[in-house]
């Protein structure tokens, strides 16, 4: 578990106050429990389980009919605990806004020409970077199943030394935050200073941050 009150494969927070607050004191970094230990609840506790992420390769059949397009959660649906799914759907309005427009401009109809079937290349191509994201995130668990990337063991690695880091660097945690809120690309990630502080000082950093 990392700083959020989440958990994967059976390990999550029970649903009655104590057993949450206790939940949240096991966490690696306290913030979240010293914040809510002496809280006062607004609402019972609820849970919510989601079973996998799922995205759909449109942009791959031969034959995809003219004046359909698919995204938001149709296209591709995100663990929730990343905050994905508004994001990348309001990517994909944008995207479908600018594609009209220009195909307008351009004196064409959507009905016609390979629209929808460009439209789902150009869409997939914005969704790599959050199914990146995620997906690497999940793989970090050997009991999460799907088609691992080669680089998959690798971005495990170094996107643990990152989270550790996140805890203590604020350089480190604020281009975090930016490549999860899709504002900057995920390779910020791979910044000169990021990379040599998270080789060299990831170990100390985390049981610095459990003091
Ligand atoms: C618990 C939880 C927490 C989340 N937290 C975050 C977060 O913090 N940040 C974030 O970015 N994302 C979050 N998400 C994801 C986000 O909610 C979704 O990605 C987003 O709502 C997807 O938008 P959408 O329009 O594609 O689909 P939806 O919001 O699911 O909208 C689809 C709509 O279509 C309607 N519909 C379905 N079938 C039909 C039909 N046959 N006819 C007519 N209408 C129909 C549905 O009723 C629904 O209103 C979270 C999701 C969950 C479940």
């Amino acid at each position: 578990m990392d700083g959020n009150p989440v958990g994967w494969f059976g390990d999550h927070p029970p649903t009655d106050e104590r057993g949450f607050l206790d939940f949240a004191a096991s966490l690696p970094v306290p913030d979240l429990y010293r914040a809510i230990k002496d809280a006062e609840p607004v609402s019972p506790i609820a849970s919510h389980r989601f079973p996998s992420n799922r995205r759909r390769h449109y942009e791959r059949m031969r034959r995809f009919p003219e004046g359909l397009v698919v995204l938001g959660d149709a296209l591709c649906s995100f663990n929730p605990i990343y905050g994905q799914g508004m994001t990348t759907g309001a990517l994909g309005v944008r995207l479908l806004d600018d594609s009209l427009r220009e195909r307008r401009q351009n004196g064409g109809s959507a009905r016609v020409g390979g629209f929808s079937r460009g439209f789902q290349r150009k869409i997939a191509r914005v969704i790599d970077s959050p199914w990146l994201l995620t997906t690497t995130e999940d793989f970090r668990s050997p009991r999460t199943v799907g088609r691992r990337a080669w680089s998959s063991a690798l971005l495990g690695w170094y996107t643990a030394r990152i989270h550790r880091l996140t805890w203590s660097d604020r350089f480190t945690a604020r281009r975090f935050l930016e490549v999860m809120h899709l504002t900057v690309r995920p390779t910020a990630l791979f910044h000169p200073y990021i990379v040599f502080r998270a080789l060299t000082q990831g170990s100390h950093v985390d049981q610095a941050a459990r003091k």
